[in-house]
């Protein structure tokens, strides 16, 4: 697993805990608006010393409650379950952010009950995932992963960011995927500083929010 940066102290991203936060390298998508644009590609410049890390964290044990893994895609890692059983075994709670591209990972972390909390990208209707995400996203999987979440007993929560190109009807699809007991949080768009030259008429499209 390919660790880019860690945040030491978040208060807002594991809901009801006081986690950090990790961010892995490398992306399987291309969404138009990322904002971790130096994530995507799966070559770290400056990988963190995995060891530190490992210590940090150890040290980190009695004060922290929680370990929010998200990127980049965590789940494009192999040895992203070592990991997590890792981060059980210090006594973190885990949650996970995750795009959704990988439902065989994401049952295999369920079964093996070393994830506490999921955030599920749901990031457009199925129609448009290939033009907001790119290419290589590919919605079944997505759908897949939420089918695996919706028939689960972790607590989970699915994501959207009102991004431009979404319409009200975009999102009422999209609100159809999601069953009505699960958190469905709803992000503000924030135009990135850094995109793609080919995408700088969306970027700068009004969004719903
Ligand atoms: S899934 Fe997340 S990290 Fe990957 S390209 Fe999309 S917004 Fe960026």
């Amino acid at each position: 697993m390919i660790i880019a940066a860690l945040q030491k102290t978040t208060l807002i991203d594991y809901p009801g805990k006081i986690a950090c936060m990790i961010f892995t390298q490398g992306c399987n998508y291309d969404c138009f608006y990322c904002h971790n644009r130096t994530l995507i590609k799966k070559r770290c410049v400056k990988p963190m010393d995995f060891l530190y890390v490992h210590r940090f964290l150890k040290d980190r044990s009695a004060l922290l409650e929680g370990i929010v893994v998200s990127g980049g895609e965590p789940t494009i890692h192999t040895d992203l379950p070592d990991f997590l059983e890792s981060m059980k075994a210090l006594g973190y709670c885990v949650k996970l952010d995750t795009n959704g591209s990988n439902p065989a990972m994401l049952a295999r972390l369920l079964d093996d009950r070393i994830v506490d909390y999921v955030a599920l990208d749901v990031k457009a209707p199925w129609e448009k995932y290939a033009e907001i995400c790119s290419p290589a996203a590919d919605c079944r999987l997505v759908s897949e992963s939420l089918r695996i979440l919706t028939h689960s007993t972790v607590a989970w929560e699915a994501r959207t960011t009102l991004c431009p190109t979404l319409t009200q009807e975009d999102l009422k699809a999209i609100g159809s995927y999601i069953p009505p007991s699960v958190v469905w949080r709803k992000n503000k768009y924030r135009m990135p500083l850094v995109y793609k030259k080919e995408d700088s008429v969306r970027i700068h499209q009004d969004s719903l929010m």
